[in-house]
């Protein structure tokens, strides 16, 4: 390997979330010069929303790709150099840490902030994915613009599927929320505000069987009640998965320690992994907030202890 295929940095951050954009802001402001890898989806998750209005610091909401400009001008402010490419794969078996990026150069660095965040989930039904794209869909706000005036399902219970049936539901004729429960998951106000919309039907105890088509297009879905055993068929033409999501930790497998899930163990009240000089802040190492503001909270908690930590190897 030619030297210059290899950059040293002091500390790299791998993804551009809320969690990744705040960990550069501190650790700029901390003079570590940290180098941000994006991935693929820059600006993570939340470029992908509609309304944020519960992130502290705008009283008139903000829309998610908005919020993450604004963070990643915040972080460029200070000297953050932001990369749009991926990290494919880490080496934290020696020191300094190792990672290589997908055009083959090798960064070495003395610290690494996980914040590489989570996935949507499939539900893993075929006619899903023979339809992906030609009516179904797992973001709203990327696609319900090709679904105005028409009737569209949105399937899950949480904050995710609420959030996406009242914004289709402001596009859509007909919105239908299918639930495999009798009751959602999703806090009080998301439940309030799609029980209070007119053109949202909870179908509920309802599981998606198929996605029903012409083989271009989606036309219906067909759906079991998990109670009785039932089928039934209902006519749509978009079809919203919203059903959680799945850390992206597959590069740091045999790397870090993970839970059973697959997100990275951190040391309670800290951002600390196994490995020493590695950090996880962000929806990687959180299923239980998964909020832009807790994420965030961890990415500065990661920058300051990496900083700190570097500080004691270095004195
Ligand atoms: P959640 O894990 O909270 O909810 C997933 C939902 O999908 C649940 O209702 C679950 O059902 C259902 N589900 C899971 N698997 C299946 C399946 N195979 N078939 C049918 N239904 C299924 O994920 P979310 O993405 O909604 O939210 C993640 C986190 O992000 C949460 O903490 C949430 O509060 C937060 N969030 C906050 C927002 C905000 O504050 N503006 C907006 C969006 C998310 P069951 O309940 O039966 O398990």
């Amino acid at each position: 390997m030619s030297s210059s295929e290899i950059e040293k940095v002091e500390c790299l951050i791998i993804g551009s979330g809320p969690a990744g954009y705040t960990a550069a802001i501190y650790a700029a402001r901390a003079d570590l010069k940290p180098v941000v890898y994006t991935g693929m989806q820059m600006g993570g998750q939340l470029t992908t929303t509609t309304e944020v209005d519960n992130f502290p610091g705008y009283p008139k909401g903000v829309t998610g790709p908005v919020m993450m400009e604004d963070l990643q001008h915040q972080a460029e402010r200070f000297g953050t150099d932001v990369r749009f490419g991926i990290i494919e794969k880490v080496d934290f078996q020696q020191y300094p840490l190792q990672a290589t990026t997908d055009s083959g150069k090798v960064i070495v660095a003395d610290t690494v902030i996980i914040s590489t965040g989570a996935t949507a989930r499939w539900l893993g039904l075929e006619s899903e994915k023979k339809y992906n794209g030609h009516g179904v869909s797992a973001c709203a706000t990327c696609d319900g613009f090709f679904f105005r005036g028409m009737d569209v399902a949105v399937v899950g219970g949480g904050d995710t599927a609420c959030e996406e049936a009242a914004y289709l539901a402001k596009l859509c004729k007909k919105v239908y929320l299918i639930v495999r429960r009798d009751e959602l998951r999703a806090s009080k106000a998301m439940q309030h505000r799609v029980m209070n919309t007119p053109n949202i039907e909870i179908l509920w105890n309802s599981l998606p069987e198929e996605v029903t088509g012409d083989n271009k297009v989606v036309t219906g879905v067909r759906l079991k009640n998990a109670k009785t055993g039932d089928y039934k068929e209902i006519e749509v033409q978009g079809f919203f998965v919203a059903i959680g999501h799945t850390p992206n930790t597959d590069i740091f497998k045999g790397q870090i320690d993970l839970d059973e899930q697959g997100y990275i163990k951190t040391v309670p009240g800290s951002t600390r992994t196994n490995v020493a000089g590695v950090f996880a802040a962000g929806d990687v190492q959180d299923h239980v907030f998964r909020q832009a503001v807790t994420a965030a909270g961890t990415g500065c908690m990661a920058a300051i202890e990496a900083e700190r930590w570097l500080g004691e190897k270095n004195s």
